[in-house]
């Protein structure tokens, strides 16, 4: 039984422009990661809430003022929204460090990328046109971009802030109507930015937010009827079960499940250049992003080398409370903390290489977990072939190009990827070998690049989202063909 703050308070959902408590379900108690206390409630909606929200949606689509606004309006109120979120960056960083246990600091990142999101897309909404195709001789022919109406969103608790932002920001840019459904295990940044959506002058419906559980609130939503597209981003299991619901109902979805995103680095690496970029790629929000670096392949000519330059930064790495800006947080949950300890005992027979610690001030509380790394690990264990979702980095050997190749494709999943070389020629022949939506080289990129398209293959999920890839994605294109003699 978690221990309450004083005061805690009880969060509504938004339907129809209003907070409110449609149905009598019940609350659920929102913990901090950092120390383990109940800081807020909020509404554990039910499918009452569901229909009410995804009704609210259709009528502003295809009825209220939303319908009639125009692209550059669109744009002007997502401009409006950047420059609140902005204002308000300190409260919103503090919410989300509090929320999710990650340092202030890289929670401030977040808010920053929060802002360029609905930046980049209040400029994009009337930028996207449509076409003229040379038909035959007397007809017209234009294929022109339309919403698709009202798009649900199921989104996790890693990066709350910037996933509402990387998912809405497009959907309402081109038009959709939107039910937010966020993770219960972090949701208050998406609830205060949905208050700030209303500050901004969206209307009545347009934006819908539905607190709950997947299980309940979540899958309500995933096969309601009265939706036009899914975008999820989550677990490869459930993201499974949301594409089977939406299958069932014969619309579109779209998928972002994670990955074991491969850093390739070759013996004429810039080691030092790659080392703080390698670190940070599996550090960075301890390990729970979905395009974390969580493999490190090694060329077996610079293994020691490679492996001695991580162990000392890894043996100085420290997880501690939010406030206190360290290296990296407490993960989000004790579920989340099993997990990842589950990985760790059945990794037993691999060698560590270095281990970080947890700080000794720490609450008891909180669901610390010390950064791990591991080496030599061979590429067909489940250290090196799933998704950890914790601070935890797999050294894996290879030989040449070839094994480099085979051993970064040799998973499920296909995110991103990282290639470490000055060789030219290489560096374009790996990156059109690897199978995955996104290959950085000389870099990496976790998480960043509002303007990149960011998607993946296979157990990673389909479709793309970020840049105009997202806008593509949230429209779809109708045929007029006229005959005018
Ligand atoms: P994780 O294991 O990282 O928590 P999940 O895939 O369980 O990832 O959760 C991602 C999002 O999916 C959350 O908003 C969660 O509430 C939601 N979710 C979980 N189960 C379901 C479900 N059966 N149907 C729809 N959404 C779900």
């Amino acid at each position: 039984m978690n221990a309450i703050v004083a005061d805690v308070y009880e969060h509504k959902n938004l339907i129809n422009g209003v907070w409110t408590e449609a149905s009598d379900a019940g609350m659920i108690n929102v913990v901090c990661p950092s120390d383990g206390l109940v800081i807020a409630r909020i509404r554990d909606s039910d499918e009452t809430e569901i229909d009410l929200a995804v009704d609210s949606a259709r009528n502003a689509v295809e009825n209220g003022s939303w319908s009639r606004t125009t692209a550059t309006d669109r744009g002007r109120m997502l401009s409006r929204l950047s420059l609140l979120i902005e204002q308000n960056a300190t409260e919103l960083a503090c919410i989300e460090a509090r929320d999710t246990g990650k340092p202030l600091k890289q929670a401030k990142n977040d808010i920053a990328a929060t802002t360029r999101y609905f930046e980049y897309y209040g400029g994009a909404a009337d930028k996207v046109h449509g076409e003229t195709i040379p038909f035959l001789n007397g007809y017209q022919v234009q294929a022109i971009r339309e919403p698709l109406g009202v798009t649900a969103h199921i989104i996790p608790w890693n990066y709350p802030s910037q996933i509402f932002a990387r998912t809405l920001a497009p959907a309402l840019a081109m038009g959709n109507a939107v039910v937010l459904k966020p993770a219960e295990d972090a949701c208050l940044s998406a609830i205060r930015l949905t208050e700030l959506a209303n500050e901004a002058g969206f209307p009545a419906g347009c934006i819908n937010l539905v607190t709950g559980t997947g299980e309940r609130a979540g899958a309500a939503l995933a096969r309601h009827r009265g939706i036009d597209f899914l975008s999820f981003t989550g677990s490869p299991e459930i993201g499974a079960s949301v594409q089977a619901a939406a299958a069932r109902n014969h619309i579109g979805c779209n998928l972002e499940l994670g990955g074991k995103s491969p850093q390739i680095v070759f013996d004429d690496a810039n080691l030092e250049a790659a080392l703080p970029v390698l670190v940070n790629a599996i550090v960075q929000n301890a390990g729970q992003t979905c395009s974390a670096g969580s493999r490190v392949l090694v060329q077996r000519s610079v293994v020691d080398e490679l492996v001695e330059l991580l162990a000392d930064r890894f043996s100085g790495l420290v997880a501690a409370p939010h406030d206190e800006d360290m290296d990296l947080g407490a993960l989000i949950s004790s579920t989340q903390k099993s997990r990842v300890d589950r990985f760790l005992e059945c990794a037993a027979d691999i060698p560590i290489a270095a281990e970080g610690q947890i700080a000794e001030d720490a609450p008891p509380g909180g669901f610390y977990v010390a950064p791990v790394l591991f080496s030599p690990v061979p590429p067909d264990v489940p250290l090196a072939q799933e998704e950890v979702f914790g601070p935890v980095l797999s050294c894996i050997p290879f030989e040449d190009e070839t094994e480099a190749i085979r051993i970064a494709n040799s998973t499920d999943y296909g995110l991103v990827a990282g290639v470490w070389t000055q060789d030219g020629g290489r560096q374009m022949r790996v990156a059109k070998a690897l199978r995955c939506g996104q290959v950085y080289i000389n870099c990496f990129g976790a998480g960043g690049g509002i303007e990149l398209p960011f998607g993946g293959v296979r157990k990673s999920g389909h479709g793309r989202e970020k840049g105009f890839e997202a806008l593509r994605e949230f429209s779809q294109i109708k045929t007029i063909v006229q005959l005018h003699g």
